[in-house]
């Protein structure tokens, strides 16, 4: 481990808990939790992503890019959870560049590595249409973990209008509902598998 990776754990004051991830959620959803939880600067959870990545230009939240256990220091999450919130190599194709969101997700502070498919034009949870403009300004944000996005966390990066129906805070995190679960989880499902 490096200094680096230090800073953003328990032992420096920073906070975060798994009871905050839900199945299926995107590594750009983990990190805006921990944005949120502890109002930390871009630049230094950009670091967390390894010393040989830009923090400005940032990093694909891909499988084949991301390396999850220098991650696991701050998020202390599964690995298995972290591996799985990063679309895998095999589905790169398949994923959109851009952040596609749902407006409720968004506003329970959820997206998930499922809303990035291009095939899935609904969230599967809530059937609204999956959205890449930004509803104010029309900003396409790139589906990349970059300090821009790190400072916006559920929100647009470039006017910062809120994504969500209303705004989250982990401090009052509730879970999925057992519908959405089965929903999100039955589409991944049928993504890697079907
Ligand atoms: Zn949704
Ligand atoms: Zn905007």
């Amino acid at each position: 481990m490096t200094m680096d990776e230090h800073e953003l754990t328990p032992a420096m004051g920073y906070v975060f808990s798994a009871r905050w991830v839900d199945p299926c959620e995107s590594l750009v959803s983990i990190f805006w939790k921990f944005a949120r939880a502890n109002s930390a600067a871009g630049h230094v959870m950009a670091r967390l992503l390894g010393p040989e990545i830009d923090p400005y230009e940032g990093v694909a939240p891909r499988a084949d890019v991301v390396d999850v256990r220098r991650l696991r220091h701050a998020f202390d999450v599964p690995p298995k959870m972290l591996y799985g919130s990063l679309i895998q190599t095999s589905k790169r194709g398949r994923c959109s560049d851009r952040l596609r969101r749902c407006h409720r997700c968004m506003g329970r502070g959820y997206h998930s590595v499922i809303h990035q498919f291009d095939r899935v034009d609904v969230c599967p949870a809530h059937h609204l249409p999956l959205e890449t403009k930004c509803r104010r300004c029309g900003y396409e944000a790139p589906f990349v973990i970059n300090v821009r996005l790190l400072e916006a966390p559920y929100r647009c990066a470039n006017c910062r209008w809120a994504y969500g129906n209303k705004a989250y805070s982990p401090a009052s995190h509730r879970p999925m509902t057992r519908a959405e679960r089965i929903a999100i989880c039955g589409k991944s499902y049928r993504l890697h598998f079907g």
